[in-house]
């Protein structure tokens, strides 16, 4: 089920005393979600995710613009119309039922044409526990899962409908870290077995690039970039998208561009061919970084972290935006771990020039004089 969501707009009252005016939680959102994909809704703690999710759902209502599923317009359907699958952070199962009863639930309330009967129920609840591999749990209460199995029981609770829409907000948060791994490729699996749509809601970076066909990147209600993950990672648009994804983060310099040359203190870099004089800001990728005795730039070398496969080389440079460099390199590379400095070469296409006063991206043209 293809899903349109079209100059969306949810502006909330400010009920703080001091604020006044409105809260615009999403800000004319438009974006065409192909059938059978997943999307993971990105961006930090009060970007509007929650709230883009809820309009999907129909549990509120936006100020502006509309929601279609495929060609119906839902933006009026109440939300237990819309044929929505829901899953939250906190599992939210009814604690005196049992785990095929949870499951049962969503079916139960059907009236009329569509109800169903115990026979059809159980069976349905059936398929959708053995989707999240629970079967074998049908008859415990929640009390007697552990969390990542009750994620699972809420999962197979807001698929046994088979709804033409899935959504997630934030479904991993409750989980450790092993659990919340595993549990992501389970996700992933099961969108994939069934096609249905989905979205996913998290403001781990990580998890979204890892599991969704495109990411959707959104700050203070406001889409930034849209795009397959590693399409926004090697091309942000700007320097939130840049230093919001990747970990150990993108490293910030103050530059300046002299001559067609990016200049970081008084070092040349890089060639940046075609963009104009002026002070950039300079993001550069942890693994942009090349050790080499002669390289371009010198930075004050604080310490090396041995992480097994790759080496940290933790240094420090004045006109760095930020504390330290990170930068990853082979383990095969030696570091003189007594010498003061350290000298890199940068890989051009790891390096993003970015406007000082808007923060948009600056193309650097290529040698072919393309953009
Ligand atoms: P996220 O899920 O990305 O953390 P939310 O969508 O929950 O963010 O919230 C986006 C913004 O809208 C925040 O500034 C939040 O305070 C505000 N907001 C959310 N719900 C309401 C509400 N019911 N009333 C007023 N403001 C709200
Ligand atoms: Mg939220």
């Amino acid at each position: 089920m293809k899903v349109v969501l079209q100059n969306l707009t949810k502006k909330f009252p400010n009920r703080g005393r001091k604020a006044r005016g409105e809260v615009i939680a999403v800000n004319d959102f438009s974006f065409e979600i192909p059938d059978g994909e997943l999307i993971g809704l990105l961006g930090p703690s009060g970007c509007g995710k929650s709230t883009t999710l809820n309009l999907l759902s129909g549990l509120i209502k936006p100020t502006d613009g509309k929601i279609f599923f495929g060609e119906d317009d839902v933006t009026n359907l109440p939300a237990e119309h819309r044929g929505v699958g829901l899953v939250f952070q906190n599992y939210a199962l009814y604690p005196h039922l049992t785990v095929k009863q949870n499951i049962m639930f969503p079916l139960q309330n059907l009236k009329g044409a569509k109800k169903l009967t115990k026979e059809v129920m159980q069976q349905k609840a059936y398929e959708a526990a053995k989707l999240v591999q629970i079967e074998e749990l049908m008859d415990r209460k929640p009390s007697e899962l552990s969390g990542g199995q009750q994620q699972r029981v809420a999962i197979a609770r807001a698929l046994v409908k088979m709804p033409r829409v899935l959504l997630l907000d934030e479904p991993l948060s409750n989980l450790d870290a092993h659990l919340r791994l595993q549990t992501r490729e389970e996700i992933r699996r099961i969108q994939r077995e069934t096609g249905i749509t989905t979205v996913f809601v998290t403001h781990d970076q990580e998890e979204a690039m890892s599991i969704s066909d495109r990411i959707v990147v959104m700050k203070d209600g406001v889409v930034h970039q849209i795009g397959k993950p590693q399409e926004v990672y090697d091309n942000p648009v700007n320097l939130f998208v840049a230093k919001f994804l990747g970990t150990p983060p993108i490293n910030v310099f103050s530059g300046t561009i002299r001559g067609q040359k990016l200049f970081i203190g008084e070092e040349a870099v890089l060639e940046t061919l075609g963009v104009p004089d002026q002070e950039v800001y300079a993001a550069i990728r942890p693994e942009g970084f090349v050790l080499n005795p002669k390289g371009v730039l010198g930075c004050t070398l604080k310490q090396v972290e041995v992480m097994g496969r790759d080496i940290s080389v933790v240094s420090t440079h004045e006109a760095l935006e930020g504390t330290t460099i990170r930068s990853i390199i082979s383990s095969e590379s030696k570091v003189e771990l007594e010498a003061a400095q350290v000298r890199f070469d940068v890989k051009p296409h790891k390096v993003f020039l970015f406007n000082k006063e808007t923060e948009e991206r600056i193309c650097i043209k290529k040698e072919t004089g393309e953009a």
